[in-house]
């Protein structure tokens, strides 16, 4: 966690006497003011510094999750929703003070309806833990953060992961949400239907709101059948660039990837030194394939084809399922692998995500800019979606390295915007990426605060986050 950074923090005032007195009341030990608690709550896992919250609350139901918002809404005190904390833009950060809702506590499986491939869980469910639920059903829940998440943090983040190019996000993967507004109302966005027309989408408004418009406490997810074969393997290349061509070339002759992600030569040493392995240390691609047996084989026979085509080396392969854990947890672990370069650094993460016709040039452009940094930086990321995230290793008593960083990432985000790409594929925005939404989206933004001041008149829910009001 970091414990030195950027700072942000807006207006903030202290909770009356008797909101304290009401919520102790209510909560009893489940309303929390000591420095620790505080402490977890106020931190992040990107470069900004601390901010803590005046109090936590741990909400166990829908009615508790309810009768806060009342609570805070006659006392005007914010209300920032907390899933595991691990998102990297300050998103569940309370700059203006007010109470951390902590949902971790609500954790439940509610019901999984196999024949249907959905289940209902609660927001505090972590997604790894919901695989291990699923697994003897023959399902997969394939969304995958770095981070073990929560749900509810990562429908609010719109998250993705390494499965994305084959499964998608969050935004295809939730079905329907319980909501609790910021009047203290419960509302549900939709049925079980796979589709539905009926009305406007409040699903996909909720989905990457960042706690913003509503707090989840209910979650409906599409699940998919574990697949027959699922086949992992790894592919050093002579360059960076020979890496992401056989990525494009690949989704170009549309091959069903599952997973293929991209390793810079500085970010495969990181990995070897963090997770004590012996790849060899050159531009680099994951992949995973899923299918029948001969389906799988049938992508394999291409992607080899394009990737020796590109300078890529010989395919090593891990079929056992406890290889292909080993070899994943190396690739999720890879942000502390790279972060952790350096003893007693902190991370700075930027996230882009272009139009796969332009990553090549987007990376090796990028690629330039690191070369000339004097901040140690990997690259690596879903290539398969043209997203890619640029690690920073930085030392937090360095002022002109945090100004460097900023300034490449400056370069970074603006280079993915010219190219008609986004400046987050799935981080989102929170206190980090204000600016540059509004570069990317210009008066849309206007829309998005109307949606806000009628959704949330009071600003009662994650105040300072995504956009300014
Ligand atoms: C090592 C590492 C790797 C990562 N890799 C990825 C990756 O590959 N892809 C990716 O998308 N992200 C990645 N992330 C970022 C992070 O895991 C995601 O943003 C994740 O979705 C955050 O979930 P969380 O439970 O930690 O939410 P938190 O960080 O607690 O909260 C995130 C946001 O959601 C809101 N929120 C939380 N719960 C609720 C709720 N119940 N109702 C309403 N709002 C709520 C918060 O207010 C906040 O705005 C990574 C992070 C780390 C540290």
């Amino acid at each position: 966690m970091t414990v030195a950074g950027t700072a942000h923090s807006g207006e903030r005032k202290p909770l009356p006497a008797g909101l304290v007195a009401a919520l102790e009341q209510r909560f009893g030990d489940r309303f929390q003011r000591g420095q620790a608690v505080l402490g977890q709550h106020g931190s992040s896992e990107s470069h900004f510094a601390p901010v803590l919250p005046d109090a936590v609350v741990f909400a166990h139901s829908t009615e508790d999750v309810v009768a806060l918002v009342n609570l805070c809404s006659a006392a005007d005190i914010p209300i920032v929703p907390f899933g595991a904390g691990t998102s990297i833009e300050g998103n569940a950060l309370a700059v203006n003070g007010g109470i951390s809702l902590d949902m971790s506590q609500m954790d439940r499986v509610i019901a999984v309806n196999a024949e249907d491939f959905d289940c209902v869980v609660q927001p505090g469910v972590r997604r790894e833990e919901l695989n291990v639920h699923l697994r003897d059903q023959g399902l997969f829940f394939p969304i995958d953060p770095g981070a073990n998440a929560t749900i509810g943090g990562m429908a609010s983040t719109r998250a993705s992961g390494t499965n994305a190019v084959r499964y998608g996000t969050m935004k295809d993967a939730v079905l329907s949400l319980e909501i609790v507004t910021p009047q203290g109302k419960v509302i549900r966005t939709a049925r079980r239907a796979r589709k539905s027309a009926a009305g406007y989408d409040l699903t996909r408004l909720y989905v990457g709101s960042e706690g913003t418009l509503g707090i989840i406490t209910e979650v409906t997810l599409r699940l998919h059948p574990v697949p027959d074969t699922i086949s992992a393997a790894v592919c050093s290349f002579d360059t960076l660039g020979g890496a992401v061509d056989t990525v494009v070339q690949s989704i170009q002759c549309a091959v069903p990837l599952a997973r293929v992600e991209i390793l810079d030569k500085k970010q495969m040493v990181a990995v070897n030194r963090w997770s004590k392995l012996d790849y060899p240390e050159a531009p680099t691609l994951f992949f995973e394939f899923h299918g029948s047996a001969a389906n799988v084989a049938e992508q394999v026979e291409t992607v080899k084809a394009l990737a020796e085509a590109n300078g890529g080396s010989a395919f090593s392969w891990s079929n056992l399922p406890e290889e292909r854990t080993k070899l994943w947890r190396a690739r999720h672990e890879a942000y502390y692998a790279a972060v952790n370069m350096r003893a007693g650094a902190i991370g700075w993460a930027t996230d882009v995500c272009v139009p796969i016709s332009r990553l090549a040039e987007c990376i090796a452009q990028t690629h330039i800019d690191l070369d000339q940094s004097s901040v140690p930086a990997t690259i690596l990321g879903h290539v398969g979606d043209g997203n890619f995230h640029v690690i920073f290793s930085i030392d937090p008593d360095a002022p002109d390295e945090m100004a460097e960083v900023e300034a490449i990432n400056a370069r970074i985000v603006e280079r993915a915007l010219a190219m008609d790409g986004t400046c987050t594929g799935e981080h989102g925005i929170g206190i980090g990426k204000q600016e540059w939404l509004v570069a990317e989206l210009g008066d849309a933004v206007e829309q998005m605060r109307m949606i806000k001041r009628a959704l949330d008149p009071q600003n009662l829910l994650n105040p300072g986050k995504i956009f300014s009001l």
